[in-house]
C-alpha cells in the first residue's frame, strides 16, 4: 500500500514537502488540505499585492499540486473540522505545516485600543484574506505608524502611499483600494527601535521606496553612521551597506512636488499607545544602541495618529493535540519530528524568518524523514477521509474548484490588475455553486 501522507497548510512549505515527496519517486499519496478554499498561504495572503513576479511562485505549486499523487481539500481547517489524532489515524503521516497566522503582541499599555492593527491582520485585509474582510481600518488619518523595521512594514508603508497609477497592475481587492485612495493619509513613519544598520529590510525593497511617484522617502542623516560596524558575515555587512548607501540618497532627494511622506524613524521604540477607546496617538522613546540592543534613553515624543500598525513578528496559537513550545511560539519539534508520525515544516517549524525559498531545504527534510521513518504504508488515507469529512458535511474545494474560482477571478480583474479576488468564502462557495 502506498505511504499515505496528509500536508497541513498549502503554503510554501507545504507544497515543498510534497514536491520532495514527488521527486522521491517513493510509492506515495499526498494530500494537501487548507482551512481556505485558497491554496498558496502567504503567497497569496501576505506578499505584497504589488509584487506580482513574487507571487509566480505559485506556478510550481501549481505543476505539484496537479501531480497525479496530490489532491488538494481547500475549506478544511484542523482543529475545527479535523482532529489532528482523526489524521493521525487515518494517515501513516501528518505534516504540519500552518505557518505563524497572528500578530506579535507589541507589549506597551494601550495597544487593545480600537486602531491598533498588527500586519497579520492589515496585509491580511488587503490582500483579501476572508479572515479579515471586515476588518474596516480607520483609514481617516493624515499619520499613520507603522512599528517595524522590516521588508513587511515597508509592503505596509508602501501599499499605503503609492498612487493608483503605481498600483494598477496590483491585485488589491476594489473595496481595498478604494478605502486607501479616498484616505487622507498624507505621513508614514516607520518606528525602528534600532538604527538602519540592524533594520532587516532586503535592498530592493528599500531602493523602491526612493522611486515612489507620489511619496518622498525621509530620513535623518543624523542617523546614518559612515560606515557598517560590528560583527556581521561578509554577506550581511555587504547588504547593511547597500542599505546604508539608499538611505543616504534619500537624504539627498529632493521633494519634485511628490505630496506624501515616508518617515524613516530609527532608534525610537513605542512605550504607550494613546487616546481612550480610540486611538489618537503613539509615545515612543528615544533610544541608543548598545552592544547591538536598543535601550531606551528617557526621551518621549509623541506622534498623532489614528492607526498604528506594528510589523514586528508573527504569532501561532496553541492547537488542541499539538504540542506547542511557548520558548519560540512554534510547534515543539525535534528537528521537525514532533511525534510518532507527526513532522512539521516552514514558519510553523522555524518562527517567522527568511524567504519564499528558505521553506524548500524544510520540505525536503520533512519528506527524508517521512520516508526514512515509514518504509511502507498501513492506513487507508484519502478513501477513509473522504468519508469523515463527508459525514460530518464538510463541504471541501478541490483543485479544480479552486482552478475555477482563480478563472472567474482573472476574468473580473479590472484593466492591468492579474486578478479581482473573491474574498469570502461564501462568495466563492456560491460561484462553484452557481456554476453547478
Ligand atoms: C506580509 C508578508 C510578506 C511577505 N513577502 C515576501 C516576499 O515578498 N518574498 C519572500 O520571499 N517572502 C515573503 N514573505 C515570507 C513568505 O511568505 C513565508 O516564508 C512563507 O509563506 C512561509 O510559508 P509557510 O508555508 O510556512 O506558511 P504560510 O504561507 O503561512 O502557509 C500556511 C498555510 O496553512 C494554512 N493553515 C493555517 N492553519 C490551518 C489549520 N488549522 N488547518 C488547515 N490549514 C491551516 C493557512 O491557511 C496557510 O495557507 C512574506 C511574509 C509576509 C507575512
Amino acid at each position: 500500500m502506498s505511504i499515505s501522507i496528509v500536508i497541513v497548510g498549502s503554503g510554501p512549505s507545504g507544497f515543498y514537502v510534497a514536491e520532495a515527496l514527488i521527486k522521491s519517486e517513493a510509492d506515495v499519496s499526498i494530500d494537501i488540505i487548507d482551512r481556505l478554499p485558497t491554496p498558496y498561504g502567504l503567497i497569496r495572503g501576505g506578499v505584497a499585492p504589488d509584487h506580482q513576479s513574487t507571487k509566480r511562485v505559485t506556478r510550481a505549486y501549481e505543476r505539484t499540486a496537479l501531480n497525479e499523487k496530490v489532491r488538494y481539500y481547500g475549506n478544511v481547517e484542523l482543529g475545527k473540522d479535523v482532529s489532528l489524532d482523526e489524521l493521525r489515524a487515518t494517515y501513516d503521516a501528518v505534516v504540519l505545516t500552518i505557518g505563524m497566522p497572528g500578530d506579535s503582541k507589541l507589549g506597551v499599555p494601550g495597544e487593545d485600543k480600537d486602531g491598533v492593527i498588527g500586519s497579520a491582520a492589515f496585509v491580511g485585509w488587503y490582500n483579501g484574506h476572508p479572515d479579515f474582510r471586515n476588518l474596516d481600518p480607520n483609514l481617516e488619518s493624515e499619520k499613520v505608524v507603522v512599528i517595524g523595521n522590516g521588508n513587511v512594514a515597508i509592503d505596509v508603508a508602501r501599499v499605503l502611499v503609492k498612487t493608483p497609477a503605481e498600483m494598477t497592475e496590483a491585485d488589491l481587492p476594489r473595496h481595498v483600494s478604494d478605502a486607501i485612495q479616498a484616505s487622507p493619509i498624507n505621513d508614514v513613519y516607520m518606528v525602528g527601535r534600532r538604527g538602519p544598520v540592524e533594520a532587516k529590510f532586503t535592498n530592493v525593497e528599500l531602493r523602491e521606496m526612493g522611486n515612489l511617484k507620489n511619496a518622498l522617502a525621509i530620513v535623518d542623516p543624523a542617523d546614518l553612521p559612515d560606515e557598517v560596524t560590528g560583527d556581521w558575515s561578509d554577506r550581511d555587512r555587504r547588504l547593511r551597506e547597500r542599505n546604508l548607501e539608499s538611505l543616504r540618497g534619500f537624504t539627498s532627494a529632493s521633494r519634485d512636488g511628490k505630496q506624501k511622506s515616508v518617515h524613516f524613524t530609527f532608534y525610537a521604540q513605542p512605550v504607550e499607545v494613546l487616546g481612550d477607546e480610540k486611538v489618537t496617538g503613539i509615545r515612543l522613546e528615544k533610544t541608543e544602541v548598545i552592544d547591538g540592543r536598543a535601550k531606551g534613553t528617557g526621551e518621549f515624543f509623541d506622534i498623532a495618529c489614528r492607526l498604528v500598525i506594528p510589523a514586528i513578528g508573527y504569532a501561532l496559537e496553541p492547537l488542541q493535540d499539538v504540542p506547542f513550545d511557548e520558548s519560540t511560539g512554534t510547534i515543539r519539534n525535534d528537528d521537525g519530528r514532533v511525534d510518532d508520525g507527526v513532522y512539521v515544516a516552514g514558519w510553523a517549524k522555524r518562527g517567522p524568518t527568511g524567504v519564499i525559498g528558505t521553506n524548500k531545504p524544510d520540505g525536503k527534510a520533512a519528506a527524508e524523514q517521512i520516508l526514512e521513518d515509514i518504509p511502507s504504508g498501513v492506513k487507508s488515507g484519502r478513501g477513509e477521509f473522504e468519508t469523515l469529512l463527508k459525514s460530518r458535511d464538510v463541504r471541501w474545494i478541490d483543485f479544480e474548484a479552486w482552478q475555477r474560482i482563480d478563472a472567474a477571478e482573472v476574468a473580473n480583474a479590472p484593466p492591468g490588475s492579474p486578478r479581482e479576488k473573491f474574498v469570502t468564502t461564501e462568495d466563492m462557495l456560491n460561484l462553484l455553486a452557481d456554476a453547478k
